[in-house]
């Protein structure tokens, strides 16, 4: 299947531990976005992220992704706090996709697929949209949510000083 993925982390080196996702999926991506520096979302009075997407090609099933990017997040020694809160890495599935490009639903108490806030969410489709100009999510244009965002929305997302264009 084919899973787009959000990184996210906003304590320690932030920076550091979104390029080490990256890394760890390198042999699988297909695509790949910048790091972005992020205005915190949901609880606003807390560090900005670093934020990435990068897009794979995966024998896993869901469940088995998952398990990686809980896996890594256990690994940069995330303790699960405040929902939405700082942490030293997050790792969320937004989109699986089969092999004939239908989206692939869940809706289990373990996963939510599409990712059910990944619609409104400019650190999400800011790097999306970077990675893939032709993204869809749930049949609407990733191109296409970006435009329907909140401006203010879109400015906290910020290419990296340094980071790749
Ligand atoms: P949000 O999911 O709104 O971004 P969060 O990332 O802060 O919030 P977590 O505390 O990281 O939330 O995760 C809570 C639970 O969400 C996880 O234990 C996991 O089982 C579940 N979950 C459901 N759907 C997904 C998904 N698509 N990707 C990652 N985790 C998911
Ligand atoms: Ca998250
Ligand atoms: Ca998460």
């Amino acid at each position: 299947m084919r899973a787009v993925l959000s990184v996210g982390a906003n304590l320690d080196d932030a920076a550091g531990a979104v390029e080490g996702v990256l890394r760890h999926f390198a042999p699988e991506a297909v695509a790949v976005s910048p790091v972005y520096d992020t205005a915190p979302w949901g609880v606003t009075d807390q560090p900005d992220f670093a934020n990435a997407v990068v897009i794979i090609d995966t024998p896993d099933t869901p469940e088995q992704l998952l398990d990686r990017c809980q896996a890594l997040e256990n690994a940069a020694g995330r303790v699960r706090e405040l929902r939405w809160g700082p942490r030293t890495l997050d790792v969320d599935i937004v989109q699986c996709a089969a092999p004939d490009g239908s989206e692939i639903r869940s809706a289990t108490d373990r996963l939510s697929l599409p990712h059910p806030h990944a619609h409104e969410r400019a650190f999400v489709l800011v790097p999306w949209l970077a990675a893939d100009p032709d993204g869809v999510l749930a049949g609407v244009p990733v191109a296409t949510l970006v435009d329907g965002l909140p401006s203010a929305d879109v400015a906290g997302v910020r290419l990296q000083e340094g980071g790749r264009p």
